[in-house]
């Protein structure tokens, strides 16, 4: 999943109706438990979806296993 399909989920504001995706922002609050966040540049509206954190932390757990599958090519040359 892309950081845009999350973004998405968001898309139109609730506020201001602005369904531009390029006036999305996405970011994490990591004092706030790593929740993430979308912002929204037409209102400064921010919005959270739990959604989006289990897609992020599927694309953690695929960054890691893609790591660690890497790891074990280099171990066998
Ligand atoms: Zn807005």
């Amino acid at each position: 999943m892309r950081i845009q399909e999350i973004i998405q989920e968001f898309i139109p504001c609730e506020v201001c109706g602005n369904s531009d995706i390029d006036n999305f922002y996405f970011h994490v609050f990591a004092h706030w438990g790593s929740e993430p966040y979308v912002k929204c540049c037409e209102c400064e509206e921010e919005y959270y979806s739990k959604s989006a954190k289990e897609a992020l932390l599927r694309i953690e757990r695929e960054r890691k296993e893609k790591r660690l599958s890497g790891q074990m090519l280099s171990l066998t040359r």
